[in-house]
């Protein structure tokens, strides 16, 4: 009798240590593509490249599948197909990933967090040119022709939906959908231009959006969120500058966790920690161009502050601080504005038309403007314009008299009649005189 409890213990272990494949998730950004397997417990795996054609082959130990090859939603341009194949032993299941290009894959588990439960994730980096859409490089522009460059980083994305509101509405796309916005609004002012760090439903890592903002040149690094608090109360928005010291109030405290959980959801198969993590962090405090970072982003902050204050409501009217890794590059000014409380019913419910969108745009934009009108960073066109200085444009490559006209903010007649042009052809490193406007 004991023996067959025994056996029957046995037996019913292994049978629980079996693992199942319940979801495959396909998150493709401009240049990588991410796979990610839903377990039902932590994934025991192996994986190779195949070559003609290119594919990825999956080994799952101890493994059922559960999901239908059919219903997966693959919008990767790399992935072809998604197929099982002979595994190599019979408790095994082998998942194969018909590619178009060889990848260089990297794997990684990751524990559960959020809603999530056990996860295998799979970066496939893109090496084709093709499919990897990069971004354009721009040369540094000659003194006083530059323009004043913003960085806008929409919170979340991908894997990570940040802040769920009561009625399931996700962070991550009221982010993208005010960036978007405010990138079109910054866009379209001459002698400013806007530079998101993700322009779709994708993941990007804490450290990635900094280094998109840094090749990009930008003066300012915005990261636009939506609060949420356990209680359904608090509502408004608010701005949030780094602190050097740790946090001690309790939302700051919240926030800095939410972050964490962040990189955790959206999977860098690591949690930053306090100290480390960004490698520009380290005793940076004391470095002159942190402090002075910290200086403009507290000025920015409020003529942000002061614009919103006569559209939205907001929860705090004074820049608020928290110790977050997304504002901490000490040469770029960072702000991190949270645009209401996704966990307040209204608010979700305002948060999501586009109306609320576009005046939360706007009052950012109009405070960023006004801040910059104010204090134009040396070398742009705004402090030239400022300066009352005559205004000069050399030709670039892949510029047009339009393009010109546009960002200078006058009509492509009028920098026509003032540089006596017969023609709508400029030519490269021919330098107009910008009337004024
Ligand atoms: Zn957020």
């Amino acid at each position: 009798m004991k023996a067959i409890l025994i056996f029957f213990c046995f037996w019913f272990s292994v049978s629980a240590w079996a693992n199942q494949l319940e979801s495959i998730r396909v998150w493709p950004s401009p240049d990588t593509t991410r796979i990610v397997l839903d377990m039902s417990s932590a994934p025991d795996h192996e994986y190779f490249m195949l070559s003609d054609p290119h594919r990825l082959v999956v080994d799952l130990r101890q493994t059922k599948n559960r999901v239908k090859f059919s219903a997966i939603k693959n919008t990767s341009e790399l992935i072809t197909k998604v197929r099982n194949s002979t595994p190599p032993t019979a408790s095994s299941y082998r998942l194969v990933f018909e590619l178009k290009d060889s990848v260089k894959p990297v794997v990684f588990p990751l524990s559960p967090a959020g809603d999530y439960g056990h996860r295998l994730v799979i970066d496939l980096p893109y090496s084709d040119s093709n499919l990897q859409r990069k971004p354009i490089v721009r040369k540094p522009a000659p003194m006083g022709q530059r323009e004043v460059v913003i960085a806008i980083d929409a919170g979340h994305g991908g894997e990570d939906p940040g802040a769920v509101g009561p009625k399931k509405n996700h962070e991550k796309h009221v982010t993208l959908a005010i960036s978007r916005r405010l990138a079109a609004l910054i866009n379209k002012e001459p002698g400013m231009r806007a530079v998101m760090t993700r322009t779709g439903d994708y993941y990007v890592n804490l450290n990635k959006r900094s280094e998109i903002a840094r090749k990009g040149r930008a003066d300012l690094l915005l990261s636009i969120h939506a609060d949420s608090v356990a209680n359904r109360g608090p509502r408004g928005a608010s701005v949030w500058v780094l602190s050097s010291n740790r946090a001690n109030r309790e939302m700051a405290g919240w926030l800095e966790k939410q972050e964490r959980q962040s990189e955790l959801l959206g999977g860098v198969g690591e949690v930053i920690s306090q100290t480390d993590g960004n490698p520009y962090l380290t005793r940076t405090f004391l470095d002159l161009s942190m402090d002075k970072s910290r200086a403009d982003s507290y000025a920015i902050s409020e003529h942000i502050l002061s614009a919103m204050s006569k559209v939205v409501r907001l929860h705090k009217s004074k820049p608020a601080h928290a110790s977050l890794a997304v504002l901490k590059s000490p040469d770029i000014p960072s702000l991190l504005i949270e645009a209401g409380f996704i966990s307040n019913p209204q608010e979700e419910r305002l948060l999501l038309t586009a109306s609320h969108q576009q005046k939360v745009a706007q009052a950012v934009f109009d405070g960023v403007k006004s801040y910059y009108r104010q204090n134009p960073p040396s070398g742009t066109m705004m402090a030239n314009k400022a300066a009352g200085k005559p205004q000069k444009h050399t030709v670039r490559t892949g510029e047009s008299l339009s393009l010109i006209a546009k960002r200078y903010g006058v009509s492509v007649t009028q920098l026509k009649g003032h540089n006596s042009l017969k023609s709508d052809v400029v030519r490269i490193g021919q330098v107009l005189d910008i009337p004024r406007s």
